[in-house]
Formats: C-alpha cells, structure tokens, sequence
C-alpha cells in the first residue's frame, strides 16, 4: 500500500496531497530535444538510463515537468527556515483568522544536547551524562509555553485582535500549510535539508517528503539519492 502521510516530530506531519508527473514525465520532456515520437513507456530500461545520464549531467529542466503538493503541520521555527525557499509556493493558516491550538513543539531529551564546539548552528548529543539534567529542564521548557498559552487565551478573552496576541507565544508552536514545488526544486530543498548541517527538526520532514515522492518518481529519486553525497540508502 502506498502511504501518502508521514508523522513526524510530536503533533507534526506531511502529506503528500497532490502530484502531476512521474518518470515517463521527465523521459518525454527531455526527448522533445531531439524530437522524437511520443513515449508511453515501452523501454523501462532506457528510460531509466535517460533519467540518470540526464541527472548526472546536469540536464536539470526536464526534473521541471514533475510537480508535487505537500500539506505540512509543523513549528513555526521550522516554517522560518522552510519558507527561506523561495521555489515554493506557499497557503499558509493565519493566525488573524483564528485562534491557534494549544499544539507546541516538545523535544525529545536525547535530543536536546548541548552547543556544538565545532558547528556554530548546530547541536551535539553526543554527552548522556547531561540527559538526567535535560528532563528536568524539558518539564521548565514546557511549562514556559504553556504560560504562553494561557496569557494568549487570556488576552483574546479580554478582546484583544488575535493578530497582536498571537505575539506573545512561542516559535514551537505548530503552524500548518500547503507547499507546492516542482521536483526539480523539491531536490535542491532535501539536498540542503536533508545535509547533516540542518537542524534535525526540519531533517525529519525533509526526509519524510523524500520516503512520500519515492514511489510517484522512483528512478529520479534513485539518481538524486546516488549523486547528493547524503547519508540515505539507495
Ligand atoms: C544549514 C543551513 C543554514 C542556514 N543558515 C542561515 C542563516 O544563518 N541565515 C540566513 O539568513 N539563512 C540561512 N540559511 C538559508 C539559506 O541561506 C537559503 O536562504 C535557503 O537554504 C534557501 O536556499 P536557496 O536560496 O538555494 O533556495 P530557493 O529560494 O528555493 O532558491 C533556489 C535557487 O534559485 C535561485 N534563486 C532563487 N531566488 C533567487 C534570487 N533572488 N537571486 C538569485 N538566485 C535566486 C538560486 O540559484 C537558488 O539556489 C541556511 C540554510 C541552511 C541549509
């Protein structure tokens, strides 16, 4: 059974909702170059060799003709850097709209870690003698957001506009959105946020839209996966 929704961190997911394309696609796209017939996919074989010669090539434009829509639930801090990619076509739920759920982002203790010495931007959780200490601090993590919450619904029941409350709570929590790319542009975003230099908490959707778009488009994904460098099984 194809799966079309992938979990991810504790209230998120991915779904992939809509998708135009497959291999056939691209193969047809790039042989218009030298203007042959019309294919329905008779030659898999040469098909694929097409797809993965084109890939290595940096023959990019026909990866265009494949195009997929996403709807993601995740924390606001993971949409700031989502949103970074401007190949994306992007709905957004508006907090002016309504008032938002009490949904946000708890990580996991092994998880947290300490600043990394030797990554600016990252983390390092290589020390569990810190993890008994992290559980304890999780527990202020969490009641800290919850105090957000409360001040949030406090404000709204004192008619505040939802547009200016809304500014009291924290990046952790939950948004939702549509995004819409082509398959081009979806590789350039999981080859940056699927790199061990990315926070983990958009790692874990990128590479959930990876597992999603696998069986629509499973020779260009083969040829992306052989050719990022990255850390996933072929
Ligand atoms: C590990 C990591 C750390 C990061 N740290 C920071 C940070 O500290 N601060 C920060 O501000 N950002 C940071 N970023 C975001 C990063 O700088 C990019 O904005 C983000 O990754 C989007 O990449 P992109 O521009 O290639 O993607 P897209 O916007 O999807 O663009 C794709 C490609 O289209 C072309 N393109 C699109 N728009 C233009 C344009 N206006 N002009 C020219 N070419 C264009 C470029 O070739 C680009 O590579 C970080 C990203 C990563 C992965």
């Amino acid at each position: 059974m194809t799966i079309d929704r992938v979990d991810v961190l504790d209230y998120g997911f991915v779904r992939l909702c809509d998708h135009m394309g497959s291999d056939l696609s691209i193969v047809r796209a790039a042989r218009v170059s030298y203007d042959a017939a019309w294919r329905a996919g008779e030659d898999e074989k040469g098909d694929e060799r097409l797809i993965r010669y084109l890939w290595a090539h940096h023959h990019t434009s026909p990866f265009e003709a494949v195009t997929f829509t996403f709807e993601v639930k995740a924390p606001i801090f993971v949409f700031r850097q989502w949103h970074r990619h401007r190949t994306q076509s992007y709905n957004e739920l508006s907090a002016r709209y309504r008032e938002l759920s009490e949904e946000f982002y708890i990580p996991e203790v092994p998880a947290i870690g300490t600043q990394s010495t030797n990554n600016k931007q990252g983390r390092s959780t290589d020390d569990p003698t810190i993890l008994t200490q992290r559980a304890k601090e999780v527990g202020d993590y969490k009641y800290q957001c919850k105090q957000a919450f409360y001040l949030y619904k406090r404000l709204l029941n004192q008619g505040w506009p939802r547009e200016l409350a809304r500014a009291v709570l924290p990046v952790s929590t939950y948004s939702h959105m549509f995004s819409t790319m082509n398959l081009l542009n979806l590789f350039r975003f999981l080859s940056l946020r699927i790199d061990s230099h990315a926070q983990y908490e958009i790692r874990v959707y990128a590479i959930a839209m990876l597992q999603l778009i696998r069986p629509v488009v499973p020779t260009a994904v083969d040829a992306w996966v052989r050719n990022a460098g990255l850390d996933i099984p072929v």
